[in-house]
């Protein structure tokens, strides 16, 4: 077992820490309280690639495979404050980017990459809609076959980039079978005719620099061949963005965590109360013990989930749901421990309440907490039966 990173993926940490430099906001703290998107520094991020990096080099990219982008995803969530801006970029990657390059067809991707790359496109991933949470099964989106191809009507809704972003990756009901087969998934410019998208980004209690809005579409024209994959294979498509999204876009929350850790070591070591820095207290050199090892072991459940998506036969969900799973209770534990260890400061508006505030959203995004356990523990069940049935 390997587990040191190789040259070419510390040459990969170190550019993206050198671009991170120059996606710093001394504006950060207002954008955050105003709830506001920076395009600038998006445009910042796009004009140096960063919006394409898993797609081939023709189109711009760096064929970044799950454990690199992991790996940059870690690097910008250390490395640039605002985490809205880096989950922005994440989610594009995640659930646009990756279902076109990997259910597009050559043509779809020779349509939309290019002027992805050139034009800095951001995408927004439209799936929930107010009856249909956790529960896509409720969907109500419909696209309804007609000539050429369908007409799409329905409301989304917590759509993240949406008041902001270029183009949609839209998911609809195509089929009533009761099956997974019941979807399809659709790639749209956001000004096509009868798409309605909410200008004023819903205002959030965290990662409040990402916009995030509803979508209404309104009879929707689309040409056949801006479906990706056959007619049906939504479900499949959904499931391998969530797998991308739990195992890569939460590594940015390892970056945040680390962090975090360093500037909860350097308040510990400096603040002194009772004549001894904090960190000379047992129980609070505790709290630093267990936040370190819920980073610890979410990076490596994290990093093995990206790792195994790589595999020419990727591995069944597990890796990404347990990493998702870890993640999300690390990141917000952790940072309940940050603004505990730092007393009245870390109640005041700021980096350590703020981290806070953008890791409570993480255990709903991507699958709640326990709809993942139920989807777990349905898993394991399988095993165990399996197991003791010899391993018939
Ligand atoms: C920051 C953020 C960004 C988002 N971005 C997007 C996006 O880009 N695109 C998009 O399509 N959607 C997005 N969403 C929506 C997200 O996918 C949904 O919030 C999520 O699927 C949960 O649905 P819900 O909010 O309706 O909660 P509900 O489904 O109503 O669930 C409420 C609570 O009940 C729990 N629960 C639900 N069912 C069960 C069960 N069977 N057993 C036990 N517990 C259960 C859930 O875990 C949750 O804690 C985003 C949400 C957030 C918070």
């Amino acid at each position: 077992m390997q587990f040191a990173l190789t040259p070419a993926q510390h040459a990969l940490q170190a550019r993206i820490a050198t671009l991170a430099s120059s996606l710093q906001d001394p504006l950060l703290h207002e954008r955050d309280r105003a709830c506001e998107f920076s395009r600038p520094l998006w445009q910042a991020m796009a004009s140096a690639g960063l919006h394409l990096l898993p797609a081939p080099a023709e189109y711009g990219g760096q064929a970044l495979g799950a454990l690199d982008l992991a790996l940059a995803l870690e690097t910008l969530g250390e490395q640039v404050p605002d985490t809205g801006l880096v989950f922005a970029l994440a989610a594009h990657l995640c659930a646009c980017i990756h279902p076109l390059l990997t259910f597009g067809s050559e043509s779809q991707q020779k349509e939309w990459l290019p002027q992805i790359g050139k034009q800095g496109w951001l995408g927004a991933h439209a799936i929930t809609e107010a009856q249909a949470g956790s529960d896509i099964s409720a969907m109500r989106t419909r696209a309804q076959r007609e000539g050429q191809g369908y007409r799409i009507s329905g409301r989304k809704c917590y759509i993240s980039n949406a008041p902001v972003c270029d183009f949609l990756i839209v998911h609809a009901r195509t089929g009533e079978s009761g099956s997974f087969l019941d979807y399809s998934s659709f790639v749209l410019d956001r000004h096509s005719s009868g798409v309605h998208i909410s200008a004023t980004p819903h205002e959030k209690l965290g990662l409040r620099t990402t916009a995030m809005g509803d979508v209404e579409f309104d009879g929707v024209w689309v040409h056949e061949s801006q479906r990706l994959g056959k007619e049906g294979s939504g479900g499949p498509i959904f499931q391998a963005s969530m797998a991308w999204e739990r195992s890569c876009l939460f590594a940015m929350y390892l970056g945040t965590m680390k962090r975090q850790l360093r500037a909860c070591w350097s308040h510990v070591e400096e603040r002194e109360q009772f004549g001894r820095p904090l960190i000379e207290q047992q129980s609070l050199a505790h709290r630093l013990a267990d936040m370190q090892l819920r980073y610890e072991s979410a990076r490596l459940l994290c990093l093995r989930a990206a790792w195994s998506l790589d595999l020419p036969q990727p591995a069944r969900g597990d890796a990404s749901l347990a990493a998702k799973l870890a993640l999300s209770e690390a990141a917000v534990l952790n940072g309940l421990d940050a603004v505990h260890l730092h007393g009245a400061l870390g109640m005041l508006s700021g980096a350590i309440e703020r981290e806070l505030r953008n890791a409570l959203p993480s255990s709903v995004f991507s699958g709640g907490s326990e709809v993942l356990k139920n989807q777990l523990v349905q898993q394991l069940r399988g095993d165990y039966k399996r197991e003791a049935r010899g391993g018939r």
